[in-house]
């Protein structure tokens, strides 16, 4: 058992309660997602048993054997990374969430592959925030079209929004990137869709994604420990 895990676990919402309070958010209104691409199945497990309950896998053949290893657990499993078209059936069929929804034909794939007894996909949309082209997402002013559009399947479930600031960027052009992000969660609110999830801030940005009203932050290395790869 790795004690770290638990330490680090605690540590982290600790700092989501301050943060939460420090910008005059509700208490417990951010919900935190465990990413744990590239960790164990006990790694898991051990954040499980301290209450740990949304995780978020990367890559789909490392997910496959952790979901199949843990299905005995009520764990709700997002997958947060790149999708292939040729790749859709088994996150329709094993995953709660999808948050890197940014090609219709995608969405289109995984409203079709969704098995009719569970509930619809919950997904976000992933808008590119960053002006770096190698991050994916969709450009911020196309998301009235795509999000009209991808409203219209029929088991797929649109929460939100989801974004990766740069990674060179500071404090303040972090919260300028989430700014973003939070611009088109509201704007959208606005015109009467029903969005509730705004995924945004990972361990080197989740006080400035809080700050600009995430409610679902990703964290990987502050609760596993870096990545090796
Ligand atoms: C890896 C990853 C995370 C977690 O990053 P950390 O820096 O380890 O907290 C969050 N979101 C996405 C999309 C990722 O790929």
């Amino acid at each position: 058992m790795d004690e770290n895990i638990r330490d680090n676990l605690a540590t982290v919402k600790n700092k989501i309660n301050s943060i939460e309070e420090k910008y005059g958010k509700q208490n417990n209104s951010v919900t935190l997602l465990a990413v744990s691409k590239s960790k164990t199945v006990e790694d898991i497990v051990e954040a499980y048993q301290h209450g740990q309950r949304h995780f978020g896998e990367n890559y789909l053949q490392e997910a496959q054997k952790k979901i199949q290893d843990l299905q005995e657990y009520d764990i709700v499993w997002h997958f947060i990374g790149p999708l292939q078209s040729n790749k859709t059936r088994f996150t329709a069929e094993k995953f709660d969430w999808v948050h890197s929804i940014d090609r219709f034909n995608i969405a289109e794939r995984l409203s079709k592959q969704r098995p009719q007894s569970m509930l619809p996909l919950s997904v976000c949309i992933q808008l590119n925030i960053s002006k770096e082209n190698s991050k994916s997402g969709i450009d911020p002013k196309e998301v009235d079209h795509f999000l009209s559009k991808l409203y219209l399947l029929p088991n797929i479930n649109v929460r939100g929004f989801m974004g990766i600031s740069s990674f060179a960027a500071d404090f303040s052009e972090q919260r300028k990137q989430f700014r973003v992000l939070y611009e088109c969660f509201s704007s959208a609110q606005n015109s009467g869709y029903d969005l509730d999830t705004l995924s945004m801030g990972m361990s080197g940005d989740f006080e400035a994604a809080i700050a600009e009203g995430a409610t679902m932050v990703r964290i990987g290395a502050d609760i596993f420990g870096i990545r090796e790869q």
